[in-house]
């Protein structure tokens, strides 16, 4: 997923000072397709959970009529990119040569480190199936992995367990002993989280961990799943924060939901996003968007389309808000 804001600012991604839990609203934002995401993460109010420094929800779209979601070639530093779908099949190319497909219950985890770039497609009809829901979530890498050499993993096998009434599949980090094979690089937790006939789960917290916790969808005569302690119920497009220190997470519904709950540490030291890079310094944006005018970054081969053009730089430079 690409940032295709056509005039992006310069954003400072930092811990938030809230200490209490809240439910916050997503902005809408448009990814180049046509398609319409709801973007949890970064906002004004709340720029990061943990290491967690993007998140857009989007689906579920019916995609039989067009071509789905095309993402052009587009680069990124500084972060890992995390896959996951809840309906739907994407493919996956990159400037390393990987070319993989990704269904609901896998992981594509892309280590971005000093720099990939990458593609991303709704196969050609009739090869998909219509309908497409997921997320896209960045991960910010810690100075000392911040130029890490660029990876790419698929885990189609993560741990799934039962917890309450909820079937947990451990996408990222731990819950409950079971670990998730994906390599990350600061404490860190994401979990997708199903009732499949409602009722509720209590998830133990982490040390120093604080939360995030979105619902991707369910029966609307059901109602809304609860997070205990947030001043609203959550519907798709929300998110519950649950600052550090809270001692668990927990989740009830009426009826069928599923739900993606993220984790970690609050970051220790204030960074510098714009477009699809995260550093710690304008210097280190302004020649990765040099290096990818460039063609530095490496061909992502096979995708019928151009790549994405680096938009223009803030005029008054970039200077993070
Ligand atoms: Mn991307």
């Amino acid at each position: 997923m690409s940032n295709t804001d056509p005039a992006p600012e310069a954003v400072t991604l930092r811990a938030g000072v809230v200490d209490a839990v809240d439910v916050l609203e997503a902005r809408k934002a448009a990814i180049g397709d046509g398609t319409e995401v709801r973007r949890l993460l970064p906002q004004r109010v709340l720029r990061t959970i943990g290491a967690w420094c993007f998140l857009d929800h989007y689906g579920p779209d019916d995609t039989s009529g067009g071509p789905g979601m095309q993402v052009p070639p587009h680069p990124h530093i500084g972060l890992q990119t995390v896959t996951w779908l809840f309906d739907g099949l994407v493919l996956h190319r990159d400037s390393l040569g990987s070319k993989q497909l990704i269904t609901p219950g896998e992981l594509n985890l892309m280590t971005s480190g000093r720099g990939i770039a990458h593609s991303e497609e709704s196969p050609a009809s009739p090869a998909r199936p219509a309908l497409l829901h997921g997320v896209q979530l960045w991960i910010a890498l810690p100075r000392e992995h911040q130029f890490a050499e660029p990876a790419f993993a698929h885990h189609a096998d993560l741990p799934v367990l039962r917890s309450g009434d909820a079937r947990v599949t451990v996408v990222v980090g731990e819950h409950a002993g079971e670990r998730s094979p994906a390599t990350v690089f600061s404490p860190l937790a994401g979990l997708e989280v199903t009732l499949p006939d409602g009722g509720s789960v209590t998830l133990p917290a982490a040390d120093g961990f604080e939360y995030g916790v979105i619902a991707a969808d369910g029966p609307a005569e059901v109602g809304c799943p609860a997070v205990a302690g947030a001043p609203a119920r959550i519907e798709p497009g929300m998110l519950a924060h649950l600052p550090a220190g809270v001692p668990s997470v927990t989740v009830s519904a009426a009826g069928p939901r599923r739900l993606f709950v993220v984790g970690g540490v609050p970051l220790g030291e204030p960074l510098v996003m714009w477009w699809n890079f995260v550093a710690r310094t304008a210097a280190e944006i302004t020649a990765a968007r040099d290096a990818w005018i460039a063609g530095a970054f490496g061909e992502v081969r096979g995708y019928a389309g151009n790549p994405l053009a680096a938009p223009p730089l803030p005029p008054g430079g970039l200077k993070p808000r």
